[in-house]
């Protein structure tokens, strides 16, 4: 049976992005695989091998699921609530994020609980309002951090923050954040707590360099080929989403098309029906605007998307049942881009590939460099 919808993933492309970070960042990669690796599934192993030295994720559901699949390197869990498993993270080695006083207090129990000490990052807000410690909390948790490690229950080993406005280098904002995060670490090093490594920049301040001069970079979309600040030319996209044709028919000038009857085709024409809809991931909010690869021929997805299908009109070309339709792709074949499908649905290329749902294929695809036709496939589990 070949599958009805394939989310194609191609390896080759990240690991080339993934080159591109380890020696844009000297090597001080942290690979940021989070949500399914922003909806590329197991893609560890190839940024390791690319040279990212440790990964982050947000849960420690997702941690431990790289830990599960094998990954020995660092990994760092940055958003959990306080009654998570935060024992299993310790017993597994994997490095917590720490936004306030009942976290750490939460850590600290945790380590009581299973004999070993946890390794924290500190992580302070610099200026979003959102994730971390509030800069006026900064000074206490350092405080209760140093008491803490006394008790031999706590490593500190990182001091993180994060920009809210790096992909506007020329924004002020960068400058002031900057500073809320070298006055926090200066106020964590006048209480003796001196981290292995502080962290700020993700992939827009890496690539505009708002955020360098720090021990590392936890680095996400830029893997995939997404650049938040538009600047950089040299990321490859990741992913390709085909689906297949279920049927066909000819209609008369003047038919309407799908709920609402709100497209209304204005000649003859041949419209072809795609299993695919917003319950795999399509933005409903692209209706009406969206296109999709026929052939070899851009051609207009018409009326609104349903959760399971989706009409494609295809003009004079009468598409067979079970032919190949492409959604998106890196672009090179004339296919929409996900940068397309996110401009269509009014929002960011993150939100268009970490929805696709489970009822679309993934396929790992390795091109090899000598050989651009000998393809390695394997199928595999979502993470
Ligand atoms: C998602 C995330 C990152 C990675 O951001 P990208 O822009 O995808 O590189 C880094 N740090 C934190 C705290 C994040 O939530």
């Amino acid at each position: 049976m070949t599958a009805t919808s394939t989310l194609l993933v191609h390896d080759d492309a990240v690991r080339a992005n993934t080159r591109h970070f380890a020696a844009l960042t000297g090597r001080r990669l942290m690979a940021v695989l989070k949500a399914d690796a922003f909806g590329h599934g197991s893609i560890a192993d190839s940024v390791l091998q690319s040279g990212a030295r440790s990964i982050g994720v947000t849960s420690i559901e997702e941690a431990l699921a790289l830990r599960r699949a094998g990954v020995r390197v660092p990994v760092l869990s940055w958003l959990n609530v306080v009654d998570s498993d935060i024992a299993a993270a310790i017993v597994a080695g994997v490095d917590l994020a720490v936004p306030g006083p009942e976290m750490l207090h939460a850590i600290a129990r945790a380590g009581r609980d299973v004999g070993r000490p946890a390794r924290v990052h500190l992580h302070v807000d610099v200026g979003m309002a959102r994730d971390g410690c509030p800069p006026e909390e900064w000074r206490a948790l350092c405080d209760l951090a140093r008491e803490l490690r006394a008790t031999d229950l706590l490593r500190i080993v990182g001091v993180m923050g994060h920009l809210s406005c790096a992909d506007r280098p020329d924004d002020d904002q960068n400058a002031r954040e900057r500073g809320v995060f070298d006055a926090a670490l200066r106020t964590a090093r006048r209480r003796g707590i001196v981290p292995a490594v502080a962290h700020l920049a993700a992939t827009a301040a890496t690539v505009t360099g708002t955020g360098t001069g720090y021990d590392l970079h936890r680095v996400g979309a830029g893997l995939f080929g997404i650049d938040p600040s538009g600047t950089s030319d040299a990321l490859r996209p990741a992913l390709t989403l085909t689906s297949r044709v279920v049927s066909s028919r000819v209609v008369a000038a003047g038919t309407g098309v799908g709920y609402g009857l709100d497209h209304v085709v204005p000649r003859r024409t041949a419209l072809a029906l795609l299993p695919v809809g917003y319950g795999d991931g399509l933005p409903r909010t692209a209706s009406h605007r969206a296109e999709v690869l026929v052939r070899g021929r851009r051609r207009p997805i018409v009326g609104r998307i349903s959760m399971d299908m989706v009409v494609v009109d295809t003009g004079d070309d009468r598409i067979r049942p079970g032919e190949s339709v492409t959604l998106f792709g890196p672009g090179d074949g004339g296919e929409p881009t996900v940068a397309d499908w996110a401009r269509w649905a009014d929002t960011i290329p993150h939100e268009i590939v970490t929805r696709i749902g489970s009822r679309v294929a993934r396929v790992h695809r390795t091109t090899a460099p000598a050989a651009e036709t000998h393809h390695q496939e394997t199928r595999h589990d979502r993470l």
